[in-house]
């Protein structure tokens, strides 16, 4: 039997990233608990970005497979035009390009203005794993807020992209809110996924404080196994909901 896909590998077979570190810093970053763990990377250096700019020098063979970008970072505006000049390398080797991102205005206009033409090549995945502003800004503090990464989902829509939306993880008990406000501008799937070996990322990148803990211990307990059935039953009629693996393992026992 084939084995089922997990992560990332869901969504693309290659990934590319060319930025190392992440202004939005989020608390539970899987990317940098990485760093930390294999590289003793100092976590709360993470922040601090920087460009790889071999990224560009390297040539891309030809593919036949949707590719993902980033999966390591996020397309920030400041460094809006290299995002967009390594954009165009990806579309120049694969058909299709998968963008996942905690989107930016500024970002996603710059994108839209750029790759108008392969509008039908870029499928985008916006992370929005609540409505909440409050709880957004606690688990990613220096993300965009609920109404930008809405706005940039309306944008890409109305121009005609491909649209998607991660809600993975889920960051609280209303994630129906999410999939309510976003569907009418969605055109392809939305993605539901629990928070994974939570606190032992949280514990890499150096949130151990008692409230991040506190807030863990509700989260998890929120994505119990008999709330993430009950949630399974109510959507599992929805044709946009694909599900994580971390759902599925659930589902599946
Ligand atoms: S946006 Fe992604 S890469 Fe950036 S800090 Fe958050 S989880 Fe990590």
């Amino acid at each position: 039997m084939a084995k089922q896909k997990t992560g990332t590998w869901e969504w693309a077979s290659r990934t590319f990233n060319s930025v190392a570190g992440c202004q939005h810093s989020c608390r539970y970053c899987y990317a940098c608990a990485m760093a930390v763990h294999y590289r003793k990377f100092d976590p709360a250096k993470w922040r601090s970005q920087v460009l790889v700019e071999k990224m560009h020098e390297r040539k891309f063979r030809k593919g036949r497979e949707m590719v993902m970008y980033p999966s390591a970072h996020d397309i920030i505006p400041e460094y809006l035009p290299h995002h967009l000049a390594f954009i165009k390398k990806l579309l120049e080797a694969y058909p299709r390009v998968l963008l996942v991102t905690k989107p930016h205005l500024e970002s996603i206009k710059g994108i839209c203005e750029a790759f108008g033409a392969d509008r039908e090549r870029i499928l985008f995945r916006f992370t929005i794993g609540s409505t909440s502003d409050a709880t957004l800004s606690f688990w990613e503090p220096n993300a965009p807020s609920f109404g930008e990464r809405l706005d940039c989902l309306k944008l890409a829509h109305s121009l005609g992209f491909g649209t998607s939306v991660s809600c993975e993880p889920m960051l609280d008990d209303r994630v129906e809110d999410v999939i309510q406000a976003v569907s009418p501008y969605v055109n392809e799937t939305i993605w539901l996924g629990k928070v994974n070996r939570f606190k032992h990322r949280l514990a890499l990148n150096g949130h151990s404080d008692p409230e991040t803990l506190a807030e863990a211990d509700q989260l998890i307990g929120w994505q119990s196994d008999a709330n993430i059935l009950a949630l399974y039953q109510r959507l599992k009629d929805n044709p946009m909901i694909r599900w994580k693996d971390s759902i599925r393992k659930v589902v599946e026992r």
